[in-house]
């Protein structure tokens, strides 16, 4: 498919367990679908909720290392290697045109799992250049959701812009033999996929004020925000839909959303 000059949809993935990048889950077949029919994107940006830092940074090398980034996976999720190239190209482009938001050229990062896991299975050739934009720890919710905006010209470009997280995400409540979902998780997800449905998204951006289950579903704001970006991307003509919309181990929703 041709993508050039195309509105290129958006998306914020849930990626949940990293042995999603090397075993055959349903969510994982879902991103190896996404990528064998969404239209080829020209590059990729990437914000996930692995990567926080002070001031909003975009990686800018030519050869984006992979991250390991977590602690006692089998050896076979270290062997892991996503050699997508960077673009340093675009990663100035984005520091030009983002204008009001300062965002430094970054170095030293590379790609995380919640980067490459997903990544790997849309795209296992590994061939279209792929930038991370980081997440700010001081900025609130209202100033993740108006970096997302200034990031709309990318679509047009023909670049895939993915959010990737968890809208529910508590590891410290957990139920490992649980495949399915507490019902406090159930709540949040349902209440926030509701808000989402309605286009409210002010109240999506205040989510601290959405009662007691969305307090237990974000604990941390990291894997949340992320959403915050692509559903800043929504233009007056485009639908939100779901997929991959399931809880598991209780606490922990897999569900994605695509603008298009
Ligand atoms: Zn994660």
């Amino acid at each position: 498919m041709n993508s050039e000059n195309a509105r290129m949809p958006a998306l914020f993935i849930g990626h949940g367990n990293p042995m999603n990048a090397i075993e055959n889950t349903e969510f994982s077949d879902k991103w190896k679908s996404l990528g064998e029919t969404l239209p080829k994107p020209k590059a990729i940006v990437c914000i996930s909720a692995h990567w926080e830092t002070y001031g909003t940074a975009v990686t800018a090398m030519p050869h984006p290392k992979t991250i390991h980034d977590f602690g006692g996976f089998p050896q076979s999720l270290f062997d892991v290697e996503y050699p997508a190239p960077g673009d340093s190209e675009l990663a100035n482009e984005i520091i030009r045109k983002m204008g009001k938001i300062p965002i430094a050229p970054d170095l030293n990062w590379g790609l995380d799992h919640g980067c490459w896991s997903i990544l790997c299975r849309m795209y296992p050739q590994a061939d279209i250049p792929v930038v991370q934009l980081s997440l700010d720890r001081n900025s609130p919710p209202s100033v993740h959701y108006a970096l997302g905006k200034e990031l709309t010209f990318l679509r047009e470009e023909g670049v895939l812009i993915i959010g990737s997280g968890n809208i529910v995400h508590n590891l410290r409540r957990v139920e490992w033999h649980n495949p399915g979902a507490s019902e406090w998780a159930e709540t949040a997800n349902e209440k926030i996929k509701e808000l989402i449905v309605s286009g409210d998204y002010s109240s999506l951006i205040d989510y601290q004020q959405l009662g007691r289950e969305v307090q237990m579903a974000i604990p941390t704001a990291e894997h949340y925000l992320p959403l915050l970006y692509i559903l800043a991307l929504q233009e007056a003509d485009e639908e939100v839909s779901f997929f991959n919309d399931n809880i598991v181990m209780g606490s922990l929703s897999m569900t994605s959303v695509m603008i298009q």
